[in-house]
């Protein structure tokens, strides 16, 4: 599933590449994965001028000139820059493109077009201009867990009586951190995902911080995900032995060399170190 870092380095794609172009036509293959009806979708985005993208977690949000576009890739997915005779065999949308060229012609084979394949479900919504905040499943999220503060992430914290994995999980309190990086995160941190937040201490908040910026920061360095594809069909380099802990149940701890033990957490299970992240 893409996570924070995959997300963010989709959308700083789709900035560098999309901005200033124009939607020209649409084709859905999946009309569940909208929120409107296939007709008013297409004729809502149609003849968009594409003008930014940003972030919020596991969502992309494509600003244009006639409303907003909204993607997730839920479980997993590719959104490919590619053209329409090198369209992928799987796709379940496509956004055709204004040309590189003026001579090209609406339905060349050659028209530079934006495919979005979903592996399983996800979701590509529309929200008109100014009605951002109607858009529910967005618009409950939390901010992007690494731009967050010490003193946000503190004022977050206090009074909460929840358990610490249960709290980095929730996508209305932190987005964009799942399963795949929430391990080394609290191995990073030195904390137990049962920690029940009101015992944490000051330092170990400041520890928790730190560890959230750091655990994103080694994959969004190496390109995100290997199981993940950029705009141009190429895998992410942040691979398995780049992971700590997180999937090595019986490896060695990269600090102290006990064996990784998985756990039951809840309805989850989690990596840990016993010595590193003793429950306390
Ligand atoms: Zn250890």
């Amino acid at each position: 599933m893409p996570e924070f870092p995959e997300i963010y380095l989709r959308t700083q794609e789709i900035k560098a590449n999309l901005v200033g172009r124009v939607i020209r036509d649409i084709d859905v293959l999946q009309p569940k994965s909208l929120n409107i009806p296939v007709d008013d979708f297409t004729a809502a985005l149609s003849g968009a001028v594409i003008l930014d993208a940003y972030q919020r977690g596991k969502w992309i949000f494509v600003e244009t000139s006639q409303g907003y576009l909204l993607l997730n890739l839920g479980m997993g997915g590719e959104i490919l820059l590619t053209s329409r005779a090198a369209l992928p065999e799987k796709h379940r949308l496509v956004f055709y493109l204004d040309g590189q060229s003026d001579k090209l012609e609406p339905g060349a084979d050659d028209q530079p077009c934006l495919s979005v394949n979903f592996w399983w479900f996800g979701y590509a919504h529309y929200a008109a201009c100014g009605e951002l905040e109607k858009h529910e499943m967005s618009a409950k999220l939390g901010p992007n867990a690494t731009e967050v503060s010490l003193e946000e992430l503190k004022s977050m914290l206090a009074g909460n009586k929840s358990r610490l994995k249960n709290f980095l999980l929730d996508q209305t309190r932190l987005a964009g951190i799942g399963n795949a990086y929430i391990h080394d995160i609290l191995f990073l941190a030195g904390l137990h995902p049962l920690r029940k937040i009101d015992t944490l201490s000051q330092q170990e908040i400041e520890a928790l911080h730190a560890a959230i910026r750091k655990g994103l920061q080694i994959s969004l360095d190496k390109g995100g995900a290997f199981y993940e594809v950029n705009l141009f069909g190429e895998k992410g380099g942040f691979a398995m032995e780049d992971i700590l802990i997180g999937y090595r149940e019986g490896q060695p701890c990269p600090t102290c060399a006990a064996p990784i033990q998985k756990i039951k957490t809840g309805g989850t299970s989690s990596f840990i170190c016993p010595t590193c992240q003793p429950l306390v």
